[in-house]
């Protein structure tokens, strides 16, 4: 008495891998295995090879899965084996249109080994139709990959891009005109920078929450860093408290200034009707802890005592140099100044604190033939901001302080040419431009 044949397969699959790791499965629980790599060798095989069950691909070279299952009912219309159609593409026209055809059940790829026997012998055990349905990602939960925003990554948000004055209309729409500041979040932390117009926004952003400490770092008491400060919301509320840091002045001290600037003769409103608790502190060593964030300065090259801030959350680090005359007066190629260029060796501090930051905000006001007339005004010419970026290796710049005359379309063609200038230093050219209400995660 000979031994029963053992059930036989034909496992068309344009796929090696996969088709391997069918065979290997089905093998090892009993079954016979037939390929085919295409639906006209699927066809010649099912002649030939009379299979029980074909598992059958939709995606395959020279004859399409669904034409194939057309062709084997036609063939025997009585004795066609049974089909499993085992597709990636399981759309509903798919698995409708095999059920149709005849397919006794749709197999999603990718799939277990279990999946598979479960339908290969739920068609032996039973010859049952079965139910030819589409996956839902509900079956398996499990493997439903979620990402969440997680609050462990700082955010940092600009409200003011614009250098020197405000600016409106509709040339300016999309950089914005606000000028300088911004601030960093993290958690129920807020630090922030510069009280240029920008944050009269600011302020209006915090009114939905309770009144807290804010910290408020000035990089310098020029105009456009302070004219906001007035119309701060959270200054006339009581409740909150806010500490000003400012690197020391010599003519005059943090408080006089912020309380000149709300003199009568400016303002209707004076600082006594500030009803928040104001503390001004002038900047003493080298940083601050803040939470979680550390918030370090170095001095820039700008006339009157000026800083730039860095913020560090864990490994991650963002810096805030918004006025900064780098390389003040050269007027060369940015691929001339090399490591040990004496014109580098005057910011060797701040390229030191600002090397390897992820996130750099930094300006580059003039274009270079602007630059030409404005040398000493205390703002850096593009090429020589390409220079800054080089040699710090900030991983990613975004240019602030725009300068009052760039409207948004002259603004895109800066950004152009800095891009082209990054790429002819070897720069990785990821830079982008500030503007009013951009948001970026550290
Ligand atoms: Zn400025
Ligand atoms: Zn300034």
């Amino acid at each position: 008495m000979t031994a029963p044949r053992p059930r036989r397969i034909l496992v068309a699959e344009e796929s090696r891998t996969m088709a391997d790791f069918m065979s290997r499965v089905l093998e090892s629980a009993g079954f016979e295995i037939v390929l085919a790599r295409d639906g006209e060798e699927c066809l010649d095989q099912a002649r030939s090879a009379c299979p029980d069950l074909v598992i059958l691909d939709l995606m395959m070279p020279k004859i399409h899965g669904l034409d194939v299952l057309k062709q084997l009912q036609a063939d025997t219309p009585r004795s066609a084996p049974g089909v499993l159609v085992c597709s990636a593409k399981d759309f509903k026209t798919e698995v409708e249109q095999a059920r149709e055809l005849g397919a006794f059940s749709f197999l999603s790829k990718p799939f277990s080994p279990q999946e598979l026997l479960a339908q290969v012998e739920g068609f032996f055990s039973a010859k049952d139709p079965g139910r030819v349905h589409p996956p839902s990602p509900h079956d398996h939960p499990e493997r439903i990959f979620r990402p969440q925003l997680t609050a462990d990554r700082g955010v940092y948000r600009l409200w003011g891009t614009r250098g020197s004055i405000p600016v409106s209309g509709p040339g300016f729409v999309r950089h914005g005109g606000n000028t300088s500041s911004m601030e960093v979040g993290f958690q129920k932390d807020r630090i922030l920078f510069d009280a240029g117009s920008g944050i009269r926004d600011l302020g209006l952003s915090l009114l939905g929450g309770r009144p807290c400490h804010l910290h408020l770092f000035i990089t310098h008491t020029h105009w456009d860093h302070i004219q906001g400060f007035p119309f701060f919301a959270p200054a006339f509320i009581p409740g909150y408290e806010i500490t000003l840091y400012a690197p020391p002045n010599i003519d005059k001290d943090l408080e006089s200034i912020f309380r000149g600037q709300l003199d009568r003769a400016y303002f209707p409103v004076q600082m006594e009707d500030m009803q928040a608790h104001l503390e001004f502190k002038h900047l003493q060593g080298n940083s601050l802890e803040i939470g979680d964030c550390r918030v370090s300065w170095e001095y820039t090259l700008h006339p009157s005592p000026t800083v730039g801030y860095k913020v560090e959350l864990g490994e991650r680090s963002l810096a805030y140099v918004p006025d900064n005359e780098f390389l003040k007066g050269y007027l060369g190629s940015p691929a001339e100044i090399g490591r040990d260029s004496q014109l580098l060796a005057i910011h060797a501090r701040l390229i030191e604190f600002l090397t390897g930051v992820d996130v750099l905000i930094h300006e580059a006001q003039y274009t270079n033939d602007e630059y030409l007339k404005k040398i000493g005004w205390g703002h850096t010419s593009l090429s020589n901001a390409c220079a800054l970026i080089r040699h710090s290796g900030a991983r990613k710049w975004i240019v602030t302080h725009h300068d009052p005359i760039h409207d948004d379309e002259f603004l895109q063609r800066k950004l152009n040419l800095t891009q082209q200038l990054l790429c002819d230093l070897g720069c990785p050219p990821e830079v982008e431009h500030g503007h009013d209400g951009l948001v970026g995660y550290l």
